[in-house]
Order: structure tokens, then C-alpha cells, then sequence
């Protein structure tokens, strides 16, 4: 199973990669954050100097990546990029420290899964540019310390509470994305169609927003598979048409929720009547891991209104119910 998942990613980043912004103007949405960093970058760009440390969060496929490559791209230097849980101990993390030159910039995806001596290696190569490099073992070992040209990290995590606060205060600049709106998904559903030699209507491109979960990797994901669709059985452009039956065929009902977001109400309404129950036995009764739920289908389902949070546990809402077409039993609405 692992070799067709690895498969599929790779297909799934290379079809990514081609819909990628590559510079700040074209990165539609999250103006805020647009805004802020650009003057981060700018400025440095104008001392000569590099950009500080940049962490990035927010839920998966918001364009926490696509800002990691913008930032190398507009200071004209070299991306590295690696993950937390690809980093299994300090030594990994010298490996690359080291390896860096000048100004170029480490991408650290899911940095919160960094393990703790590597964790606190990173601290004193974000403040002081250096490591202690250790070599030999057990009572000979000793400890080098080595200098590093200055370079910048840019750090992400689904959510920045997840980091301990002495990583989180070493980023000079920090930022937290959001759900994208309909219009800005119309967009780069529009942008990403244009690119991909695919024309659609002004109403299917509306329809693929409105399902995407807030989400750019989701509208793109499903953009792909209207033109699918509409190459498959339709006329080969994208229609209201091709997208409503597409969307029908990959199991996006009418207000965006996929299979994990229903299998997560659902086990919450008809296996716990409602909750509230805690998170990680939600996620055990639908088979996935917690992290994908409060990462992934939670923040969807809170931001809908379907799901709400209480310190007791998840709790289904009477739109929840409602959506699943169920009757809420007496008394399981707060
Ligand atoms: P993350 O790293 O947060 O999981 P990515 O940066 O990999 O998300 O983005 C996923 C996909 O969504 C990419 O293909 C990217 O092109 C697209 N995307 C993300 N944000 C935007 C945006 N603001 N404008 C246009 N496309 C975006």
C-alpha cells in the first residue's frame, strides 16, 4: 500500500506544482498576510540582508508551501526543504544546518513533529547561527561548535499551539493563514483552469469553490476532476453540468463536506448521540488518526457550524443533524 500512497503523492505534488503561484501578486487571498510579509522581505531585501524566521500555520493546503517557495523566489535564494518528521535525530538536522549556504531558505514542513534534540539544536541555530556538532560516543564524545552562514527558516504547522513557545518566539514573523472565501476560490479556480488549458464557465468554477472547504489544494483537486469528467462524458469544457455530476461521482456533497467530514458527524450523531465526546475517541471510532480530525475535518465542521467544541468534547449542532438528515433524540442539543 505504501509504494501506490508514495505513488499518488508524488502525482499529487507534481499536478501541485504546476498550479503554484510564484510570487506574491499572484497569490490570491490572505491579504493580511501578503501585505506583512511583503514588507518583511522588502526590507531585508533593501539592507542586503536575509529575511528573518517565518512560521507559517494553518489547516493543510491553505498555501503554507506556496508561501515557502514565494519567499525564497522574492529574495532570489536557494529553497531547502524538509519536514519535521523526516528529521529523526539532532544529527539529521546538523546534516542540513550545515550544508546551507548564505541566504538560503529551510522550509520546515510540520515542524511542530520535530523530535525534542533536534528541536533544541534549532533554537541555537535560529538565534546564534550555530551548532554543536557531536562526535564520537558515550565518554569520549565531544561537542564542536560550528559556525553557520546566515539563512532563513520558514516554519509550518497545521497549528502553532502545537510548538513549544521558545520555537514559536524564535520567528521573527508569524503568521496564520485562513479558509479562503468562495470568491477568492472562484479565482484560482479560474487562474488554475487557465493554466491547465482547461476552459470553464463562470458558474462551474462557482460550484468548485463553493465545495472546496475553504481549501486552494481541494479547488484545484477537484478542478482536475471536472475536467475529467467533462473529457470523459461531456463536451470536454467544464459546464455547471460537468461539475455538479463530477462532484457527485467524488462523493462532495452540496456544502463541500468529503467522506472523512461525513464519517466524522456521523459517528458523532448515531454512535454518540450527538457527543459530546472527546476527539481522540472520535477519531478512533472512524478509523483515523486523531490529528487528521482536528487538523483536517474539525476546523471544516466547527467553521460550517455543523460540529462545536466544549470542554466536555465535540458535540454535534442542529444543523449537524440537520445535514446528515437526522432527527437529534431529546436533550442531545446543548
Ligand atoms: P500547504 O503547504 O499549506 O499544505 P500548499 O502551499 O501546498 O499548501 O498549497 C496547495 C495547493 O493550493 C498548491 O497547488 C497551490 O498552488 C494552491 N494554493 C494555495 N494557496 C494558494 C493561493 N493563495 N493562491 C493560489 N493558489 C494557491
Amino acid at each position: 500500500a505504501s509504494v501506490v500512497d508514495s505513488d499518488a503523492d508524488a502525482i499529487e505534488r507534481s499536478n501541485e506544482a504546476a498550479l503554484r503561484p510564484t510570487s506574491l501578486d499572484e497569490f490570491v487571498g490572505q491579504r493580511t498576510v501578503r501585505d506583512q510579509l511583503s514588507l518583511v522581505l522588502r526590507a531585508a531585501v533593501s539592507r542586503g540582508a536575509t529575511a528573518d524566521h517565518v512560521l507559517l500555520s494553518g489547516p493543510p493546503g491553505l498555501g503554507k508551501t506556496t508561501l515557502a517557495m514565494i519567499v525564497a523566489g522574492e529574495m532570489g535564494a536557494t529553497l531547502r526543504v524538509s519536514s519535521g518528521p523526516a528529521i529523526q535525530h539532532a544529527g539529521d538536522l546538523a546534516a542540513i544546518l550545515s550544508s546551507l549556504d548564505e541566504g538560503d531558505v529551510l522550509f520546515l514542513d510540520e515542524i511542530h513533529r520535530l523530535a525534542r534534540p533536534a528541536e533544541e539544536m534549532l533554537y541555537l541555530a535560529m538565534e546564534d547561527f550555530r551548532v554543536d556538532v557531536v562526535v564520537g560516543k558515550g565518554a569520549g564524545a565531544t561537542s564542536i561548535p560550528l559556525s553557520l552562514p546566515p539563512f532563513t527558516i520558514v516554519g509550518a504547522t497545521t497549528r502553532a499551539g502545537l510548538l513549544p513557545a521558545p520555537l514559536r518566539d524564535r520567528f521573527g514573523f508569524t503568521a496564520h493563514l485562513d479558509f479562503y472565501s468562495d470568491d477568492e476560490l472562484h479565482s484560482i479556480v479560474g487562474r488554475s483552469a487557465g493554466k491547465l488549458g482547461f476552459e470553464i464557465s463562470g458558474d462551474a468554477a462557482a460550484e468548485i469553490a463553493s465545495r472546496s472547504r475553504g481549501t486552494p489544494r481541494i479547488a484545484n483537486r477537484l478542478l482536475r476532476r471536472v475536467r475529467d469528467w467533462a473529457q470523459v462524458h461531456g463536451s470536454g469544457t467544464g459546464d455547471l453540468a460537468a461539475a455538479q455530476q463530477a462532484l457527485i461521482v467524488y462523493e462532495v456533497d452540496e456544502r463541500g463536506l468529503d467522506r472523512l467530514d461525513r464519517a466524522v458527524l456521523r459517528a458523532l450523531c448515531t454512535r454518540f448521540g450527538g457527543g459530546p465526546v472527546g476527539l481522540s475517541t472520535l477519531a478512533v471510532s472512524v478509523g483515523e488518526e486523531s490529528e487528521t480530525v482536528e487538523t483536517v475535518a474539525e476546523p471544516f465542521l466547527v467553521r460550517e457550524g455543523l460540529m462545536s467544541r466544549s470542554p466536555r468534547g465535540r458535540i454535534a449542532t442542529a444543523d449537524g443533524w440537520a445535514h446528515l438528515g437526522l432527527e437529534p433524540p431529546a436533550g442531545a442539543l446543548p
